[in-house]
């Protein structure tokens, strides 16, 4: 791993009707950002917010030499969109994600910052203190291992958005058209030295949190979709392993029929089930089948780039070599030119 050379820094911020939270989060993000020796910018992502947070914004960026970048979206888009339009809108080498509502403490940027210029693609955070209930915390955790096993990156906190990625990172969750996705999961899919700092939480002072249950299932299924389609596959080996019961089941009885007389059949209702299990498991294995190419149309669909180069090296100048055609076929040649 390399050090990392950082001359700008963007803050990406969305905000959702947070006009309360909104005047502590300018001053305390600004006053954090001038700890910095670099040049930087904040975004803050307006996501259809309907009190006044779009018009605070639009005041802040048309500021005398102001840092804030406002950015409005038309309507609400979500969290993970709002800061999508964030990136697309930044230029730092490195971009830092942190909610408005000052649960991250924005004092913690510089330190993400100097992890980020000693070679690290993605500097997450852990939340030392989560300020949130038990019902946000549980699920939470058992999503955080989910996501460990499935990606093999080892992160405890998939929940804690403040965090650092590359400019190469951000370029490639740019380059992914996927609509629903998770930023922390996307990120962590195209990098290779990933870090964790703890840092604290505080608690929401002002307004709710925008999730409601419903949206949080969402977000949950948008985690889930954006790093498997294992869920997919599961149903291939459900209708696997019922088939195989059924089949066995089917063996049993014919077996026990065989030896202890025709009492053993039950009038057939035994046999009945055998037949179910059997059918039923073979439609599973259909459905699997049929996931199986959703699967891959999905992947397919979201169009996420296989790899992303982050600098290609040459000596010589890069100008492609000729193409030499003899008989219809085709080789390719520095030193001979076509005629
Ligand atoms: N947010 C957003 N669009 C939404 C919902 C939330 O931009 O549709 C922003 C919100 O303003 C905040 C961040 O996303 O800056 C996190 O939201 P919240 O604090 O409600 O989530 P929680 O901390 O409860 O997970
Ligand atoms: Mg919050």
């Amino acid at each position: 791993m390399r050090p990392y050379p950082i001359n700008f820094v963007s803050i990406v911020i969305p905000v959702y009707n947070e006009q309360e939270s909104l005047p502590e989060l300018l001053r305390r993000t600004e006053a954090a950002c001038q700890q910095l020796h670099h040049a930087y910018e904040i975004v803050l992502v307006d996501d259809g917010s309907r009190d006044d947070s779009a018009q605070i914004l639009e005041d802040a960026a048309s500021r005398e030499g102001s840092p804030v970048v406002a950015v409005i979206l038309n309507r609400n888009y979500g969290q993970h969109a709002a800061i999508m339009a964030g990136f697309e809108q930044c230029k730092g080498d490195v971009v830092i994600t942190l909610d408005a509502d000052l649960q991250n403490p924005p004092e913690e940027i510089p330190r993400l910052v100097e992890q980020a210029e000693r070679g690290y693609d993605v500097v997450a955070t852990v939340r030392n203190n989560r300020q949130d209930s038990a019902l946000r915390r549980w699920p939470s955790k058992l999503i955080n291992l989910a996501v460990q096993r499935s990606t093999g990156v080892a992160m405890s906190d998939y929940g804690c958005m403040l965090r650092a990625y590359r400019r190469t990172i951000v370029d490639a969750m740019l380059a992914c058209r996927e609509r629903s996705t998770f930023i922390p999961i996307l990120a962590n899919s195209f990098a290779r030295h990933t870090t964790e700092i703890i840092v604290t939480h505080a608690e929401r002072e002002h307004g709710d949190s925008k999730y409601s249950p419903m949206r949080l299932i969402n977000l949950m299924f948008d985690l889930v979709t954006c790093m498997t389609t294992t869920p997919l596959r599961l149903l291939s080996i459900v209708g696997v392993g019922m088939a195989a019961l059924g089949m066995l089941f089917a063996i049993a009885l014919i077996l026990l029929r065989l030896v202890f007389g025709a009492g053993w059949a039950g009038g057939g209702t035994f046999v009945l089930f055998a037949v179910l299990f059997v059918f039923t498991g073979g439609q599973f294995i259909g459905m699997g089948l049929l996931g199986e190419y959703l699967g891959r149309m999905y992947s397919d669909v979201r169009a996420r780039p296989r790899f992303f180069i982050e600098k290609v090296l040459r000596s010589q100048p890069a100008s492609p070599p000729s193409v030499v055609t003899v008989d219809g076929l085709s080789s390719t040649s520095s030193d001979q030119v076509p005629s």
